[in-house]
C-alpha cells in the first residue's frame, strides 16, 4: 500500500509512558495533523467520549469490522481489541494531510509491513520505576491491570529498536518539540511520505 501525499505517523510506547499526553499536546500545537481514532472493545474510562477518544464497539461489531476489511491493523491488548479504521487514513493521506496513529507495538509492526514509508516513533519512559509511578499516579487502573501493563512494558521496550526513532519522555514539552522536529525533518526529506 502506498499513499504518497500525506505522512502516516505512528507513535507507540508502553502504557503510562505519557504518549497519550504527548500526542494530545502535539495535535494541539499542530492542528494540521489529523488523529486516527481507533475502534476498541474496551469500556470507556471516565471522561472518554465515543468518537473522540475511541469508537467504543461491542466485540461482535468489532469482529464484523475485521471481516469486512475495515481495519488497517488490529490487535488484542490487555484482553480487549483495538484497531485502526482504514477509511479515514486513506482519506486524509490522499488529501495531503498527515495522520497520527497512537497504537501498540503489535499494531505498529503490522503497519510497518503494509506502509514502510510511515514515520515510526517509540516513546520511552525515563525508567521502569518512573513508569510504575506514572501508571499508579493516573489512578484509572485496577491493581491487576497495573501489573499486566508493567509486565508488558518490559517486553514492549525491547521492540523500540524496530522503530526509526525512540524518544525518552522526560518532559512532555521537550518530547513534543523533539517529535515535531522529527516530522519537520521527515517532511524535508519528503520522498518517504
Ligand atoms: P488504552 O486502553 O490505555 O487506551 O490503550 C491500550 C493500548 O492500546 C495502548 O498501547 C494504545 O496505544 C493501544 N491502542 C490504541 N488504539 C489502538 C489501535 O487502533 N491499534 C492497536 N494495535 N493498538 C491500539
Amino acid at each position: 500500500m502506498r499513499m504518497s501525499e500525506g505522512c502516516l505517523i505512528v507513535i507507540s510506547g508502553p502504557s503510562g509512558t505519557g504518549k497519550g499526553t504527548v500526542c494530545s499536546a502535539l495535535l494541539a500545537k499542530h492542528p494540521e495533523i489529523a488523529y486516527s481514532i481507533s475502534a476498541t472493545t474496551r469500556k470507556p474510562r471516565e471522561g472518554e467520549q465515543d468518537g473522540v477518544n475511541y469508537y467504543f464497539k461491542e466485540k461482535t461489531v468489532f469482529e464484523e469490522m475485521i471481516q469486512n476489511g475495515e481495519l488497517l491493523e488490529w490487535a488484542e491488548v490487555y484482553g480487549n481489541y483495538y484497531g485502526t479504521p482504514l477509511a479515514p487514513i486513506r482519506e486524509k493521506l490522499s488529501a495531503g494531510k498527515d495522520i497520527l496513529l497512537e497504537i501498540d507495538t503489535q499494531g505498529a509492526l503490522k503497519v510497518m509491513e503494509k506502509f514502510p514509508e510511515g514515520v515510526f516513533i517509540f516513546i520511552l519512559p525515563p525508567s521502569l520505576e518512573e513508569l510504575e509511578k506514572r501508571i499508579r499516579g493516573r489512578g484509572t487502573d485496577a491493581e491487576d491491570s497495573i501489573k499486566r501493563r508493567l509486565n508488558a512494558a518490559a517486553g514492549e521496550i525491547k521492540l523500540a529498536e524496530k522503530y526509526q526513532y525512540a524518544v525518552i519522555n522526560e518532559s512532555v514539552e521537550e518530547t513534543v518539540e523533539t517529535v515535531a522536529a522529527i516530522l519537520k525533518a521527515e517532511h524535508f526529506k519528503s520522498k518517504r511520505c
